[in-house]
């Protein structure tokens, strides 16, 4: 076994049982990174201290032996991004086609609907809560 083969046999068993890297700690690495950097160009030490305390939570996070705790904490945060990431997406399809449909929320639930342009003044069944109202395209 060579002198490298030696380190990775020892670092894969110190690892072994801990959570590792996930979505999560990379994200609080980069956040972690921004939030120094900030405090670099502002020079301030309160987002300094902030940048240490992410870095020592991601560490943490990193060497945890609680992993059905790390994988909760991992997959709140899946949900989380996916919800932002979605109403972005969301809006931005409806930017994309503001042409062709006319985009309005129901009164009742709040969904988005979307009607074709030119398509008048017409009776709406919301497809989520079924409240019927008038809308004009
Ligand atoms: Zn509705």
């Amino acid at each position: 076994m060579s002198f490298w083969e030696k380190i990775k046999q020892t670092f894969r068993n110190f690892m072994a049982g801990r959570n590792g890297v996930d979505p999560l700690s990379v994200t609080l690495v980069w956040g972690g990174l921004i939030v120094y950097v900030l405090s670099a160009i502002f020079s301030s030490a309160l987002l300094g201290l902030l940048s240490l305390v992410v870095y020592g939570y991601t560490i943490f996070r990193i060497f945890s032996r609680n992993g059905s705790k790390r994988a909760d904490e991992n997959r709140r945060y899946l949900a989380f991004k996916s919800k932002i990431t979605t109403t972005f997406r969301q809006a931005q399809t409806r930017h994309k086609n503001r042409k062709q449909y006319k985009y309005f929320r129901c009164p009742n639930c709040k969904a988005w609907l979307k009607l074709p342009r030119k398509a008048g003044v017409v009776t709406v069944t919301c497809g989520r809560c079924h409240n019927n109202f008038t809308q004009k395209a």
